[in-house]
This record gives C-alpha cells, structure tokens and sequence, in this order.
C-alpha cells in the first residue's frame, strides 16, 4: 500500500446525483430511468445524519495516523470528502502533513467551489497537488448534476488553481448515461486548451440512496473511441503499475486524457490503495462492506507500535477485488461522501 486517502469531513455542500442524489432534478432523473410501477419514487427524502463533530478525528489524530502510515509504506496522501473545504482551518492539517518526512505527494480532490478563498493559503501550505470535479461546463446541467448553482465558482477555483503552479491541476468528471454523456468531447476540449489532465470516471454503485443501474454506466471504452474520433490521441506509458487511468495525449499539444474504468475494466489486482474515514475507521476498498475503527485505539492510549501493527493486519484482509455486477455484489452502507473518494 503506498497511497491513503484521507477523508476530513463527511459533510458536503453538493448534492451530486451520482452521490447524495437529493434534489427534485435528480429525482426527476432516476424517476425517468426506474420502472414507473415497481419504483415510482425512487428517491427518498434523507434526513442527514452527519456525524458530530466530536466523532471525526482531529487534526492532530490525521496527523499521527498518516505518520505511521507513512513509517510503513505510505507514500502518498490524498484529502477528500465530503468536500474537503468544508473542514474550517484544513491548511492548518496541510501544513501539518506537508511537514512529515515520507510524505511524497500530497494532493486533494474538491468540488471546487470554496477553492478561490482557499487555494493560494493551500498551496504556501504545501499542498501539491488538486484535482476539481467538474461533471458539466452548461450551467443548467451543472445544477442537474451536482444539485447547485456552482459553475461559475469552480471555474474561477480552477483559474485560480492554475495560477498557483501546483504540480499538477487535473479535472474528474463522472459520466452518467443521459445526463452528461453529450459532453465528454466539450469537456476534453475545456481541460486540453487549458493544458491539463482530464480524467473521465465510470459511475459507480456508490451513491447515498443505491439507486445506481448498470445502464447509466457510460463504460470506458465508450468514451476513448469518441475521444480518438475527435482528438488525435497517443498513449501514455506510466511506470506506475497502480495507475487507476488509462492515460492519453493529444499527439501535439498540452494536457492528457485519462479513462478510469473500475466498473467496466476492473483494475483490483494492482490497487495499492486505503481510506481513512473522517470518523476514524480504515477501509481497503471502496466497495468494502466491513470497517476497521481505528479511533478506538487513537482515544484509548493505544501506542505507536500498535497502531502500527494494527495497520499491518488491516492491510493484510484486504480484498482482492470488487464484485460489481456479480449476484454476490452488496452495496456499501455508506455513500462515497462518506467513505471519502
Ligand atoms: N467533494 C469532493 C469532490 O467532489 O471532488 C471530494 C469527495 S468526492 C466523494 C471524490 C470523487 O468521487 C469525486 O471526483 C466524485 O466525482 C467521485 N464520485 C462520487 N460518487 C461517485 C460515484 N458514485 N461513482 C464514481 N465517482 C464518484
Ligand atoms: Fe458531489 Fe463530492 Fe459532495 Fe459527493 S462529496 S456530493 S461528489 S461534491
């Protein structure tokens, strides 16, 4: 395991569809896709239990976690959410991260649309890297996908962003079947013009209200051949066995083009990948059905060597891959907002 993502808050201030679909528009939405009769209301209204505040770990407890993490193979840290920005003073855990021997890479993935107060605080804090998801460049069908008005922020946030000289500035956008899919190539064209990195995610079953269906899965292969028709593409030859993308360039030009596929094109055998959660529990897979608290320890004296070790057994039960689309397949409880992306 080299990467860990950690997860700051679990409270987030979008209401994506394909992640707390909550909003009439994405009612309307999966209303249109579900069988009218067996499932007229597919969506239902959710009274949001975030988790107290006393529940998530501070700052000081993230700190200590990813200092034995990274004592035993971590190299790389990604803070996510919920959207991480939410977290008041969450330069303060950058600066603090930033300062660990060990930590190679340090990256976060927003929405976006608090960045313009925060980035450049972010970056002098030494955040390296920050990826934005951006699912629609139309405003209408950016409120449809992500339950806000926001567009116009989180474009300013991306500007901004790479005004910065972070090490890198990529864009996520999930595809959805009938919402966004008309989009993939205005998307491409945004990111390279701009020279950066766009990464197109297959939607996953991992949604607060597990109204997910395999037909709005835009798979993968899809979405390079309409990329190849339009852009010409090479490909791009990592080194790193635990790439989660398919990687592109245009064959002149800035910017890349990136595929990640785990629904249609599973890339398990090589995930080198763990989550913390925001309330202190260790997952080994997005699509793990059981957790590991680890807070317990953090709260009850437990020492460094033990952590450690209870790192190590964690790690070690890891699961060998998902099991999406086969009958066994259990959604998680718990929604990518949560579990921390
Ligand atoms: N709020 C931040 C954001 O949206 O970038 C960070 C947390 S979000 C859970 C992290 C990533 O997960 C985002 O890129 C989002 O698009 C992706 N995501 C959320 N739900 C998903 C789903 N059901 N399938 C695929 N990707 C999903
Ligand atoms: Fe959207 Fe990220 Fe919030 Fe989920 S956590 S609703 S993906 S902004």
């Amino acid at each position: 395991m080299r990467d860990l993502r950690v997860s700051v808050t679990d409270r987030c201030n979008f209401r994506c569809l394909y992640c707390l679909p909550e909003t009439e528009e994405a009612a309307n939405f999966y209303r249109s896709r579900f069988d009218p009769v067996k499932n007229p209301n597919p969506l239902q209204k959710i009274e949001h239990l975030w988790k107290p505040r006393d529940e998530l770990l501070s700052f000081e407890e993230i700190e200590r976690v990813v200092r034995i993490a990274v004592s035993v193979g971590i190299e790389k840290i990604r803070l996510t959410g919920g959207e991480p920005l939410l977290r008041k003073d969450v330069e303060r855990l950058v600066r603090r991260l930033a300062a660990i021997p060990g930590v190679k890479d340090l990256a976060m993935t927003t929405n976006g649309f608090l960045f313009k107060s925060k980035g450049e605080i972010l970056r002098a804090a030494g955040l390296q890297r920050v990826s934005f998801s951006l699912d629609s460049l139309s405003p209408e069908n950016f409120r449809k996908m992500t339950g806000r008005d926001g567009l116009s922020e989180v474009l300013e946030g991306i500007d901004l962003a790479r005004s910065l000289q972070f090490e890198a500035v990529k864009i996520n956008a999930v595809v959805i079947q009938g919402i966004n899919d008309h989009e993939i190539e205005s998307l491409a064209e945004f990111a390279l013009r701009k020279g950066m990195v766009m990464r197109y995610i297959e939607f996953m079953p991992l949604d607060s209200q597990k109204v997910w269906m395999r037909d709005l899965v835009v798979p993968g292969r899809q979405i390079l051949e309409r990329l190849r028709a339009r852009f010409d593409l090479v490909p791009v030859h990592s080194d790193n066995p635990s790439e989660t993308a398919q990687r592109w360039r245009p064959r002149s030009g800035a910017g890349e083009i990136g595929i990640i596929a785990p629904v249609t094109q599973p890339f398990c055998g090589h995930c080198n990948r763990i989550r913390l959660t925001a309330d202190g529990k260790i997952r080994t897979c997005l699509f793990s059905i059981g957790e590991h608290d680890i807070k317990g320890m953090l709260r009850g004296g437990g020492r460094d060597s033990d952590l450690e070790s209870r790192l190590r057994d964690i790690v070690g039960v890891k699961e060998d891959r998902h099991h999406i689309g086969e009958p066994e397949f259990q959604q998680p409880a718990r929604s990518m907002s949560c579990i921390g992306g």
